[in-house]
């Protein structure tokens, strides 16, 4: 399929350079230049490479990215034309989504929001999980590109679910690294072994996929981004957000929120969310360690 791929960050690229893999005719933008991919042409703007495009497959930053790139200087709405689908892997507001899909909707433009879970890791290897919303047309239209970056699709239903899914999903991943990080600070103050504590904690009914993902990272001391902290905080205001919207309280989700915000302050946007331990720790004067070390 002819694709245009608009966003080469730490996701976008690998997946724009697996839809090369996979035989597409593939041409690739970024908004800060030096970015490229192999097999792939380097367009001035969203609107040169979507040109004649069947597919355009967005991978940025935020909201405001994605609007950016759609509506834009130079956006992609230049260059719509009926029967082209949109597909958006940013994690962004389900709100705008709606907006968004609405204004191209006019246009006889598809809109399909398909963000992703799964790290830097499963991007490169093409093993990402999507959880989309739209049309079961489009979607299956979409399907060799979905087989090329990824491992499987849920369809969550119409346009915005899939972003709606995506907030869920970060934010039980949120809480439960909040609360694992709680319980391994009060456990070295109480005197626990943190490396004793983490097999009860995987054969109990506590055992989660995030404990075994992040437990030994933390007993590294690895905090490096696997998912930055500042990626991670912008989901859990959209929840927020969304949560607002629709009357809904969070007050679990509002409390991390607030650890969060003093993590930012303190300067580790670009690190890990796991490194949200280390503020639990100063404030408690302790520090996790495996005993073996
Ligand atoms: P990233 O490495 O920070 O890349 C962000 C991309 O967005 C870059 O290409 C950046 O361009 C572009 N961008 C930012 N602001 C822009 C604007 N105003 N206009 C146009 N382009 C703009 O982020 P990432 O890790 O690839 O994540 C991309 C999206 O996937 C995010 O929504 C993230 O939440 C989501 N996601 C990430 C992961 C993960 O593990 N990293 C997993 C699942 C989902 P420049 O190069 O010019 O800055």
């Amino acid at each position: 399929m002819r694709v245009a791929f608009l966003g080469l960050g730490i996701m976008g690229r690998s997946m724009a350079a697996n839809l090369v893999k996979a035989g597409h005719e593939v041409a690739v933008w970024n908004r800060s230049g030096g970015k490229d991919v192999e097999g792939a042409r380097s367009a001035v703007s969203p609107a040169d490479a979507a040109q004649g495009a069947e597919v355009v497959w967005m991978c940025v930053a935020d909201t405001k990215a994605v609007e950016a790139v759609l509506f834009g200087a130079g956006g992609v709405e230049q260059v719509l034309t009926a029967g082209m689908i949109i597909a958006d892997s940013s994690t962004i507001s389900p709100s705008a989504t709606r907006r968004f899909a609405e204004r191209v909707k006019a246009r006889g433009v598809d809109y399909v929001d398909a963000p992703m879970t799964g790290s830097k890791i499963a991007a490169e290897a093409g093993n990402l999980i999507f959880m989309a919303g739209g049309d079961e047309a489009a979607l299956a239209r979409l399907q060799p590109l979905f087989q090329a970056m990824g491992k499987q699709v849920f369809h969550m239903g119409e346009t915005s679910k899939g972003q709606a899914t995506k907030l869920v999903m970060n934010l039980q991943i949120a809480l439960i690294y909040e609360g694992f990080a709680e319980a391994l600070t009060l456990a070295t103050k109480l005197g626990v072994d943190a490396e004793k504590l983490l097999p009860l904690v995987q054969a109990s009914m506590v055992r989660s996929g995030v404990v075994d993902y992040k437990a030994p990272f933390i007993l590294k001391r690895d905090f490096s981004p696997n998912f930055p902290l500042r990626l991670m905080l912008k989901d859990i205001r959209l929840a927020l957000d969304a949560a607002k919207e629709s009357r809904v309280r969070l007050p679990g989700l509002e409390a991390v929120e607030e650890v969060y915000d003093v993590a930012a302050e303190e300067g580790q946007q670009d690190l890990d969310y796991a490194s949200t331990l280390t503020l639990l720790e100063k404030w408690a004067g302790v520090e996790v360690k495996a005993a073996s070390k």
